[in-house]
């Protein structure tokens, strides 16, 4: 199983987030360098939800949106290691549009459950599988790190 590695503050800055835009969905993506055993986390970038339709059950994060935080993280040397989403008062488990929509193969999918506006349970599932069409969610172990991280060297 991998581990995705996330610093104690950006933990929370998810949950957080999470509890703010309930009962709709929150969304983000997750910077960081990847690791022989899975990504080690430096920082989460907040994203608009663009699914005004259905903005309670259904995430997406706009190409342009998604363009500029991919600039932003090469320009500190980190790359997107995944992407995080919140499921309103339903389990931390992703869904069959949560497999269909999720195309970043080799990265980490995280998933909070809020419940009644309270955040309960956060999993991650990385994308694992060669092309789109053997795609899967594989279990990942969160490891919370309680000191902070140190960026430089890279
Ligand atoms: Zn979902």
């Amino acid at each position: 199983m991998t581990v995705l590695r996330l610093p104690a503050a950006i933990y929370q800055v998810i949950r957080a987030h999470g509890e703010e835009t309930y009962p709709h969905e929150c969304c983000g993506a997750l910077l960081g360098l990847s690791a022989s055993d899975g990504w080690q986390v430096h920082d989460a970038v907040r994203a608009g939800n663009t699914r005004t339709d259905s903005a309670h059950n259904r995430y997406h994060i706009a190409p342009v949106e998604l363009v500029k935080i991919q600039r932003e993280a090469s320009k500190r040397g980190l790359d997107i290691a995944g992407f995080y989403h919140s499921h309103p008062d339903h389990p931390a488990h992703w869904s069959a549009t949560d497999l269909a929509e999720a195309h970043w193969i080799g990265c980490c999918y995280v998933i909070t459950e809020v419940a009644l506006g309270k955040a309960a349970d956060t999993n991650s599932f990385l994308l694992a599988g060669l092309v789109e069409e053997d795609k899967r969610f594989e279990c990942q172990s969160i490891v919370v790190e309680e000191q902070s991280i140190d960026r430089g060297g890279n």
